[in-house]
């Protein structure tokens, strides 16, 4: 007894079959995440590759990756320089005094070219540090999509205060 496999579809894919299934259509967050993960290899600060996509009406509207500011020497040619700050709560953190956060470089971008990002949300491989929440908050952005958490005790009272909102998106990307 042998079936003929007459379950291929029009498309080349099949109906069902060990591993030879359609691929799975990315989801709006999965494949906003994976843009801002994509946008984190263009990052030039040592200390960590971000990045993040502005987006409204599932539209991508700016992007930005953490690095130095344009024609200013990358950390990633001339080394990282360190500074060290003491949050309220005694915790102490160390920051590349060279780098603008790919939050803010999104928001700059946006700012150069004249587009809009009010009521838009924001997608970042990682949690915004206090200072580019303040800035986010300021210009409208109503959720953040994060993957990886970083220090969000610190920006929680912030968050709570804002209504903004902050979603963890988790990827599979290491
Ligand atoms: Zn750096
Ligand atoms: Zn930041």
């Amino acid at each position: 007894m042998h079936e003929e496999d007459n379950s291929s579809c029009c498309c080349g894919g099949h109906a069902e079959g060990a591993g030879s299934g359609p691929e799975k259509r990315l989801g709006w967050h999965e494949y906003f995440m994976s843009v801002a993960h994509l946008i984190s290899r263009r990052a030039t600060c040592t200390r960590g590759h971000i990045g993040a996509v502005i987006v409204r009406d599932h539209n991508i509207l700016s992007t930005g990756y953490n690095g130095a500011p344009s024609g200013m020497p990358h950390c990633n040619d001339t080394n990282c320089r360190i500074y060290r700050s003491t949050h309220p709560d005694g915790t102490v953190e160390e920051n590349c005094v060279n780098t603008i956060h790919a939050e803010i470089n999104a928001i700059a971008q946006a700012a150069k070219h004249g587009v809009s990002i009010k009521d838009a949300d924001i997608y970042i491989t990682a949690s915004p540090c206090i200072h580019c929440l303040k800035v986010l908050i300021n210009v409208g952005i109503r959720t953040i999509y994060y993957d990886k958490p970083y220090k969000i005790e610190h920006i929680a009272e912030l968050l709570r205060l804002s209504g903004v909102r902050l979603v963890n998106v988790p990827s599979e990307q290491p």
